[in-house]
């Protein structure tokens, strides 16, 4: 590189929406490789300052030279790992986003600021090996350091020593005297020397099925090998996890480990730091900004051997990548939802692929994606069947809810159920996809219901503190003593919520404790760490929750799981919603009997002949999923059928109309003069047509080829940015859309 001429123009990324680059001048000496792209600059942006990233180094530029700004900074010695910006640059295209908020958003902040990409260090003190202890002389508290610090032979930060009172300068006296030694090590921890061997507690002995399936994925360590690891919960997909990434560490390589939001708990965290004596690296939302930039670099230098992390981790660098698996591979927070649109699990296809590294999909209830692509040989596909401790998977008995009295949202048979099972000294999971006291209040006499203004949506009825709220656009508001059309004073709530059958949980068993675990009661820190502790005790007790509880909680002494209502996504709009409530389902009955004693799932429901929800019940997820993707394939869905949705919002629905409509007819002129095949559908209102006061449209583009979408977007995304008009709404393009 160094040999090679220094570019006259240096094409860069800037944090911005807009979906271009711009060029400026190279200034002050290069750093030792040269300029090339990766590299962090600081360049005045309009009035700003900001930190962009060098994506191209070139000879010329649309503007004449004379018209470019220099750059103020450089402010990296080296770039950023190439691989990470390929990455990045592939998002941004795929799913039409700008580049420069792409790679903004793929970085820790601290990065976006312009610190350095640096390992932080601390020092470590350990007593010295040839001290000459005569040396010491009269100083006594450095003594009762000395003396400290000869209790913990592997020596102890500078940061443990403060602590206990000794100051800095004692241990630079002591170092002077030969008596101490200090050296530095990175925060993320040592590596430790491979003499102790990669295990801290020996792996299991693998079953039957666990052993063909570990067997299958160490035949292809070495290459592109996409894998979907399809088991039943408790059937040990985690244990062929671990031991996976045990020969992947072995071969001195990386493994990045994805899981869902709400299952990268303290348990599972533990779990894998429990089997591996080198540092499992985990990047939360919990982290502060510097614990985010050491984890990234830790990663990025290969210091890191294990690397697990939530839907942004998948842009995590990686020096010697070797695996990434992403657990429960169905998960809807894998997918953002907003700003950059991504789904890290089809980002670590494109990114194992890249590497030509195995790639492992585990799953209880795989998304139909991913069953699409294992049962055409895309993936292999890897069964687990049975339960690793012996029990059957509970079956799910659907419960008719049809004119029976219901208290709390549950009726006599089922409350019967949960007191045999109470008495017998267990415990019980009564899931309710609602919090709140009820999912709205309603007039006893006239069938008012309460409903937000500016959605088009009902208020939920909350006791604790009491208020009606709209889970959509979050208004508040006071809850009236009578009805605001009729004036009656008859105002009850409507169907249940947590709150609800909390309450009346906790009247009907009145000796036994009642756990409410949502969004609401668990707001507190640690709060949910705390009832689950209580909860393992394995005192009889009720949890009631939403689908907080659904997921990564191990809770081994309920053996009953009661569903208030399994309705919700049979009638729904859109056409995922029967694949994600049973997939749902199906996570919450596996919370049930995974200990000593098998479980029972009883599941209420106004439609028990169903014919989904019966072959769900008596044939279990794989045998609707095959169903469902036969429906798929009739109605020319995904994921036989590659999808886009441009969403548009704006103030006033008639302008929203015809704007919509210009668009779409635009876009239908260009999908034409492109020859592309692809059909365009609507504009069409959102399902929720008004939310927050605006109003909702959109225009789906199906495609039987993935390529066939990518121009028309392009062309779409430059031509709304230029478009006056366009300005006075907002749209948005969401590739592979898991909601409509
Ligand atoms: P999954 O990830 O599929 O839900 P886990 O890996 O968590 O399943 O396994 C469920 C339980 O079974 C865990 O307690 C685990 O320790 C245990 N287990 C897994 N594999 C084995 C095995 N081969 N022998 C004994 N116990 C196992
Ligand atoms: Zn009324
Ligand atoms: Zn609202």
């Amino acid at each position: 590189m160094a040999d090679s001429p220094a570019p006259r123009v240096l094409r860069i990324a800037i944090p911005s929406p807009l979906r271009r680059l711009f060029d400026y001048l190279p200034q002050g000496a290069p750093p030792q490789g040269g300029w090339s792209p990766g590299l962090r600059v600081r360049v005045e942006f309009g009035r700003r300052q900001v930190v962009g990233v060098i994506v191209d180094c070139r000879d010329d530029s649309d503007l004449p030279l004379a018209k470019l700004k220099p750059i103020q900074a450089c402010l990296d010695k080296a770039p950023l790992p190439g691989d990470w910006l390929w990455l990045c640059r592939f998002t941004s295209r795929y799913y039409q986003h700008a580049l420069g908020d792409t790679l903004a958003h793929a970085m820790p902040v601290l990065l976006r600021q312009g610190r350095p990409l640096e390992a932080r260090v601390r020092e470590r003190w350990q007593v010295a090996l040839n001290g000459d202890p005569a040396r010491l002389g009269r100083a006594p508290r450095q003594a009762e350091l000395l003396e400290m610090l000869r209790q913990h032979p592997q020596g102890l930060t500078t940061q443990v020593i403060q602590a206990q009172s000794f100051t800095r300068d004692q241990l630079k006296a002591l170092e002077a005297k030969g008596l101490v030694s200090c050296h530095e090590e990175t925060l993320t921890g040592p590596t430790p020397d491979d003499s102790q061997g990669l295990l801290a507690s020996p792996a299991l002995a693998l079953n039957d099925e666990q052993a063909k399936a570990l067997n299958q994925l160490h035949q292809g360590l070495d290459r592109f090998h996409p894998c979907l690891l399809h088991g039943v919960t408790g059937s040990g997909k985690t244990e062929v996890y671990l031991q996976l990434i045990e020969a992947v560490v072995a071969k001195k390589r990386q493994a990045l480990v994805l899981i869902p939001e709400i299952g990268l708990t303290p348990q599972t965290l533990g779990r894998f730091r429990q089997r591996f004596r080198v540092p499992v690296v985990a990047l939360h939302s919990g982290l502060t900004d510097h614990e985010r930039l050491d984890a990234w670099e830790a990663a990025a230098s290969g210091r890191a051997p294990i690397i697990i992390g939530t839907r942004s981790a998948i842009f995590t660098p990686l020096a010697r990548p070797g695996l990434i698996i992403v657990d429960e591979e169905h998960d809807g927070s894998f997918k953002q939802q907003d700003g950059l649109r991504y789904h890290a699990r089809d980002l670590a296809v494109v990114r194992a692929k890249r590497h030509g590294i195995p790639l492992l999909l585990g799953s209880a209830t795989p998304s139909l994606e991913s069953l699409h692509r294992a049962r055409t040989g895309d993936y292999a596909h890897l069964r687990l069947t049975r339960r690793a401790t012996r029990h059957a998977p509970a079956r799910l008995e659907l419960v008719d809810l049809k004119g029976r009295p219901r208290r709390g949202g549950l009726i006599p048979p089922v409350i019967d159920a949960i007191k045999a099972t109470l008495d017998a000294g267990h415990q019980v999971l009564v899931f309710i996809n609602r919090r709140g006291f009820a999912p709205t209040l309603a007039c006893h006499a006239c069938g008012w219901m309460a409903e937000c203004d500016h959605c088009d949506a009902r208020m939920t009825w909350h006791r604790q503190p009491p208020m009606l709220a709209c889970h959509h656009c979050d208004r508040r508001r006071v809850i009236p003593d009578a009805c605001p059309d009729c004036g009656s004073a008859d105002l009850r709530p409507l169907g249940s919520g947590t709150e609800r059958t909390e309450e009346s949980l906790a009247e009907t068993f009145a000796e036994t404790p009642v756990h409410r675990i949502d969004r609401d009661s668990t707001r507190a820190k640690d709060a949910l760490e705390k009832m689950l502790t209580e909860v393992r005790r394995g005192e009889p007790a009720i949890l009631v929750g939403t689908q907080m509880l659904a997921k990564g909680h191990h809770l081994p002494h309920v053996t009953l799981v009661v569903v208030v209502n399994a309705d919700a996504g049979l009638y729904a709009s859109d056409f995922r919603a029967l694949e994600h409530s049973a997939q749902l389902l199906e996570q919450v009955a596996g919370r049930a009997g995974r200990a000593a004693h098998p479980g029972r799932v009883l599941v209420q429901t106004m439609h028990p002949d169903d014919p989904s929800l019966r072959l769900l019940a008596e044939r279990g997820y794989d045998a609707l999923a095959e169903s469902l993707l036969e429906e798929r394939r009739i109605a020319a869905l995904p994921p036989l059928r590659f999808m886009a949705l441009i969403r548009l919002e704006g103030p006033r629905e008639d302008a929203l109309t015809a704007l919509a409509r210009e668009i779409a007819g635009e876009l239908r002129e260009q999908v034409r003069s492109l020859a592309l095949d692809l059909d365009c559908l609507g504009p069409v209102p959102a399902p929720m047509e008004r939310r927050q006061n605006r109003y909702h449209l959109q225009i789906a583009l199906m495609a039987e080829r993935r390529s066939q979408l990518h121009p028309a977007l392009e062309w779409l995304a430059h031509r709304l940015e230029a478009w006056p008009e366009a300005r006075r709404i907002r749209w948005s393009i969401d590739v592979d859309p898991q909601t409509l």
